[in-house]
């Protein structure tokens, strides 16, 4: 009785400090997910809004079945990312934003919280589901990381599904870059005295680049936390440029003695701060709960050099939160009930 008035007082209290940009913390969680930060509301459109839905809602019952069956955390990570790839409104798998030079380059990564084993795979093009060749990564594979050719002959190898790229193309994507590589040819005009009076495309500076990708933490019924993400990486990306998300105590952490966590954002500086290692670290050495820590990271730390983005969080006592310095982050969870929430903007 005493532990449960203190567990819900510390929750009520970790939510109110943060009540601004956060959501609040939840216990009983089983598995967590994130679609990224996804679109600006002005531009959010009401179909828009029920794929986004439906692809949340569709991830979190495939992660849930997982458990339910006595799959283990690894298992739900899995079987929800694949679904998020497979949809083609989030940006993972079909429905990658495309780099500079039109094509889709996919990274992804997963961590076991119990035994600290991580795979990822960075720039491939031809793995239908990049989170499945970064389980098979820890699983199959002495290495922790594989990138381009070397993962993609690897996956082969190991019977994963092999696309041709065009796969990967989708319509909205390719509308994107196409207006990018627009406003960069108006922008180079201009810069050479020959702008088109006609032209109405802002400067490409003005542009907000465009974030997407998916991620999900998870708990089994041993206790075992997993963490996982998957990406297309941000739209206009130089070929070759890898951000955080195949990146292990960036993008992607898990530890069963702290907390798992999958992030979205601008990678270079996820990257650069370590934004998952981190929120574990303070949680880990500063004795901070898990909602203080990635609060700390996302609206102190990155706020405070500009870099947008979010992430989620599952601590080894079930409890679920996120912290965004964005004005959106599709999300949702399920409770061990069933009890399911999906959330975009502030709500
Ligand atoms: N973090 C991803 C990257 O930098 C992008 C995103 O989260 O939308 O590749």
């Amino acid at each position: 009785m005493v532990r449960w008035c203190l567990l819900i007082g510390m929750t009520i209290l970790a939510a109110n400090q943060h009540s601004e940009a956060g959501d609040e913390v939840t216990p009983h969680v089983v598995l967590g997910i994130h679609g990224g930060i996804g679109e600006d509301k002005k531009d959010m459109t009401p179909e828009l809004e029920v794929k986004v839905r439906a692809a949340l809602n569709a991830a979190l019952k495939a992660g849930k079945l997982k458990l339910d069956e006595g799959g283990s955390s690894l298992d739900a990570i899995e079987a929800a990312i694949r679904v998020m790839e497979d949809d083609p409104v989030l940006n993972a798998g079909r429905g990658a934003v495309f780099t500079h030079e039109g094509r889709n380059e996919l990274d992804a990564s997963i961590m076991d919280g119990k035994t600290k084993k991580a795979g990822s795979v960075a720039s491939v093009t031809v793995i239908k589901n990049p989170i499945s060749a970064a389980r098979a990564v820890m699983e199959k594979s002495k290495h922790v990381m594989l990138i381009g050719r070397g993962a993609e002959v690897f996956a082969t190898r190991q019977g994963l599904e092999i696309v041709d790229p065009n796969y990967f193309w989708t319509k909205h994507q390719w509308d994107s870059i196409s207006e990018i590589w627009k406003q960069e040819a108006a922008e180079e005009a201009k810069k050479k005295g020959n702008c088109d009076e006609n032209s109405t495309s802002e400067s490409p500076s003005l542009r907000k680049p465009h974030f997407g990708t998916v991620g999900a933490v998870a708990i089994d019924k041993n206790g075992n936390l997993a963490a996982g993400t998957s990406t297309g990486g941000m739209t206009n990306k130089m070929f070759g440029r890898v951000g955080d998300s195949p990146i292990i105590g960036a993008g992607t952490y898990a530890e069963n003695e702290t907390a798992a966590i999958s992030c979205t954002g601008h990678g270079e500086f996820f990257i650069r701060f370590a934004v998952s290692h981190e929120i574990v670290s303070q949680i880990k050495y500063k004795k901070v709960t898990a909602k203080e820590a990635v609060e700390d990271v996302i609206n102190g730390q990155l706020k405070g050099v500009n870099a947008e983005g979010a992430a989620i969080v599952l601590d080894k006592h079930g409890q679920f939160t996120t912290a965004r310095n964005s004005e959106g982050l599709y999300r949702g969870w399920i409770t061990s009930e069933g009890k399911t929430q999906v959330r975009l903007y502030d709500e």
